[in-house]
């Protein structure tokens, strides 16, 4: 069976071309620049995709779309007719940049590949699907979460969703028994608890701006702080918006949002980027003790992202401050890259693994299932 996956943004396209027999990408692409995102701008990427794929376009199966917001109307991945089409459009207003792209995504996919289905892959529904009230509702008045859906969603969630997979595979558990702390570090980044291979909770809300210190957005803030800031400075809310998402974080605090540059500040003795890698790391390990509580304890704390996966010097200082869950660091595993490895010594309480993520592969295995379970 062989899989096409996009990930229809507003100025790009990426797509991966899988086997699904034996898992292997036959192609990887991306399409930049295509304007400011009417479904003709995706079209003629699509179009550009098709002639990049030569022959291999010919005998695609169906086509699996990342698509940012399902909000609490797809718990899970789905097909995307015209039913479901009309509910995604709905949500737009979730996701006012990226769900008018990943929707003009599915649509020029349905005019170019006739006859191919398409699945929507949402970013929020792995959490939406099993996050209780108590964790997903905010302390303000229910007629706000009634009238316009404020409550938090999650993101990330086709990342948590593969770690949490493959980490059952690799503590040899099946998924629905295996408690987890999933980390996806990377410019973006959150965590995930994981109870019976389902969300219990995660750091992101109603958008992807809460929990972590992140590349460049503030992560966790007292709301009346950005209230303040708003009413001094005479901020628009649209200007509040880019200043928490685009010009917060590592970015606001170092002067870049790249984590190998921010090392190499720390390396030379720079205070700035030596904070800004304790706050990061401080708030990590905060999120993985409570996260920890609440699934019960975890059979596993699992690093994956940009990161996660590539930055040991990040993970020995999220690491360092977990020594209350009995964990210790193996320095010497720690120097893994892009690999699956445990890195907690021996004899550590809760074995702390770094597991690459892969949301492409996840989007592809949904779209599988997606269409094995269609009545026909
Ligand atoms: P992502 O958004 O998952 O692609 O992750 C991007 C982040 O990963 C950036 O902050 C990079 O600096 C960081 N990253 C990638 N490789 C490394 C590395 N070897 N050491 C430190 N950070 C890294």
């Amino acid at each position: 069976m062989k899989i096409l996956v996009v990930n229809s943004g507003s100025s790009s396209l990426k797509y991966q071309l899988f086997d699904m027999k034996t898992e292997t990408r036959l192609a990887k692409g991306l399409v930049e620049r295509i304007g400011c995102g009417g479904p003709k701008d995706h079209a003629a990427a699509l179009a550009q995709v098709v002639a990049d794929l030569g022959d291999a376009a010919k005998d695609i199966d169906a086509i699996g779309h990342r698509i940012l917001h399902g909000g609490e109307v797809f718990t899970d991945s789905a097909l995307m007719t015209k039913a479901n089409m009309a509910k995604a459009k709905k949500l737009v207003k979730f996701g006012p940049l990226h769900m008018p792209a990943n929707l003009g995504g599915v649509e020029a996919c349905e005019r170019i590949f006739k006859g191919v289905p398409n699945v929507g892959v949402f970013d929020t529904a792995f959490h939406i699907a099993t996050m209780p009230d108590c964790a997903g509702m905010y302390a303000i008045d229910p007629k706000y979460y009634k009238k316009y859906g404020i409550r938090k969603y999650g993101f990330h969630g086709t990342s948590h969703k593969f770690i949490t997979q493959a980490a059952a595979k690799f503590l040899k558990k099946p998924v629905a028994k295996v408690n987890l702390v999933t980390c996806h570090l990377g410019n973006g980044s959150s965590l995930a608890a994981i109870r019976n291979g389902g969300v219990v909770d995660t750091t992101m809300g109603l958008t992807p701006l809460a929990g972590l210190v992140m590349g460049t957005r503030c992560g966790d803030i007292d709301a009346a702080a950005v209230l303040s800031i708003m009413e001094t400075e005479k901020k628009s809310p649209a200007e509040m918006d880019t200043l928490l998402n685009k010009k917060s974080g590592l970015l606001a605090l170092t002067g870049s949002s790249d984590c190998r540059d921010i090392c190499a500040m720390a390396a030379r003795g720079e205070k700035k980027a030596e904070l800004a890698l304790e706050m990061l790391a401080y708030r990590t390990a905060l999120y993985i003790g409570a996260y920890n509580t609440v699934v019960g304890g975890a059979d596993a704390i699992i690093m994956t992202g940009g990161i996660g996966e590539n930055s040991g010097e990040v993970r020995e200082r999220i690491v360092k401050r977990l020594a209350a869950l009995g964990i210790k660091l193996d320095k010497k595993a720690n120097k893994v890259r892009g690999e699956v490895k445990v890195i907690s010594a021996k004899g550590s309480k809760i074995p702390v693994v770094v597991i690459p993520t892969n949301e492409e592969l996840m989007i592809a295995r949904d779209t599988v299932r997606v269409l094995g379970n269609r009545k026909v």
